[in-house]
């Protein structure tokens, strides 16, 4: 199915805005269309957002562009981060980095990434976490070879 990811990313970032009531920046540089399945676009999407939105308390910034060979999508939080040593692990099923280290009590069982990276899997898309401790963290939902509008 085709699937316009800007479309759906706006409709998505204004009712993530207004259940959760967080300031997110949304910038659309280009309107890419891929061929992908649009639900687990939306479940993926919403996985990394909460996320950002769990581990930060600033302003949330979304980006869609394409490069030479692909679409992306940025989510970007200006959070607590993830500490070197644990970014290869984030990935495993029910790792958590010390929940500690959080204030608030975000009560996950450390499965979102896991389940991210299949559903990755399954729509031919790359998952990316680029992360610098008390900084903050940028995930990426790569589609290869996908041609802009
Ligand atoms: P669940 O998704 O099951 O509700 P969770 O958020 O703990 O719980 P994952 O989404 O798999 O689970 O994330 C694994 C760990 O990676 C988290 O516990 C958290 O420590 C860290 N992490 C993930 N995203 C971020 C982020 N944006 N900023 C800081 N840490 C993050």
């Amino acid at each position: 199915e085709n699937v316009n990811l800007a479309s759906i990313t706006e409709a998505l970032v204004s009712s993530f805005q207004k259940a959760y009531n967080r300031s997110i920046e949304l910038n659309i540089q280009d309107r890419p269309v891929v061929r992908t399945d649009q639900q687990m676009f939306r479940q993926l999407f919403y996985i990394l957002m909460d996320n950002a939105r769990k581990y930060s308390e600033d302003v949330i910034t979304v980006n869609i562009k394409t490069f030479s060979d692909g679409a992306v999508i940025e989510i970007a939080d200006r959070g607590i981060g993830i500490p070197a040593d644990d970014l290869e692990k984030i990935f495993d099923r029910f790792y958590r980095v010390d929940k500690a280290r959080t204030r608030k009590k975000t009560g996950g069982f450390g499965l979102g990434l896991s389940l991210a990276k299949e559903i990755g899997e399954a729509m031919d898309a790359d998952i990316q976490i680029e992360s610098v401790e008390s900084e903050g963290t940028t995930a990426r939902i790569i589609f290869p070879g996908t041609t802009s509008y």
